[in-house]
């Protein structure tokens, strides 16, 4: 029984969904949490969870959507969050990688919605890419009081070690089996079971040897391997630790 923690169900690249979602179980995938990256999609990710067992959602609105985050956004997001399924508020953070981000307003919609998280007692899943300060910062001043989760980490030992010691969870995605892995893998080796996390970001980053197709949460098993080689574990006790650990952060994901 496998756990992707993050990955992205309604994305048009995914759109048949049905046979996506019965090949991944026959996988052994038994839980996918498709995360919103905004109310409309967070919205459809509720609707999928309706009609499926294996599919649980976040409600958020990433970083890259934060020009869309006004009250009205919000008041969507927060009303999917009593949901049954509705397992954590994300993905949601920081992203100064793509032209034309705007600091302030990408800060406003990351810092409202941890409080939003803390008020509905959820952990959070946490985007940060090329905005690692700024991130740390502002999950020291408004700590997410339930847990959350750094997804696809792509920052250093140095910076896990920071994360780990404020109580959050990282969690390794299909760049981990990446020829030029090498920051990833340092992190991976050092990084407590009890800290780990995998998912497939899908349709995103499909692992070597798959990398450039259309990935789905099937391949979530090929990025458990890696991690367990890397950390010379057993790949079955590997993926019991993951699921323990996604079960004891999201403790909607019954
Ligand atoms: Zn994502």
């Amino acid at each position: 029984m496998y756990v992707d923690t993050h990955c992205h169900l309604i994305d048009e690249k995914l759109a048949d969904s049905k046979s996506v979602i019965q090949e991944f179980e026959r996988y052994g995938i038994t839980k996918a949490i498709t995360m919103g990256c905004c109310a409309d999609t967070s919205e459809k990710g509720a609707l999928l969870s309706n009609e499926y067992k294996s599919v649980y959602f976040g409600s958020g609105v990433h970083p890259s959507d934060a020009y869309k985050f006004n009250n009205q956004e919000a008041d969507r997001v927060v009303a999917l969050l009593s949901h049954p399924k509705c397992v954590a508020v994300g993905e949601i953070g920081l992203d100064y990688y793509w032209e034309g981000y705007d600091k302030a307003v990408q800060k406003h919609a990351f810092i409202t919605q941890l409080e939003i998280a803390n008020e509905h007692k959820l952990p959070v899943s946490i985007h940060m890419r090329d905005a690692t300060a700024d991130t740390l910062e502002i999950l020291k001043e408004h700590k997410p009081i339930y847990g959350g989760v750094l997804h696809c980490f792509a920052g250093s030992v140095e910076t896990a070690k920071i994360l780990i010691n404020m109580g959050f969870y990282i969690s390794f995605a299909g760049t981990l089996t990446f020829k030029n892995a090498n920051k990833v893998l340092e992190v991976a080796k050092f990084l407590p079971d009890e800290f780990c996390l995998t998912e497939t970001d899908s349709p995103f980053l499909a692992p070597h040897p798959y990398r450039g197709t259309v990935n789905t949460p099937k391949h979530v098993p090929v990025i458990l391997e890696k991690l367990a080689q890397i950390k010379g574990r057993d790949m079955e006790v590997m993926a019991r630790v993951v699921m323990q650990n996604a079960l004891t952060l999201f403790p909607k994901l019954k």
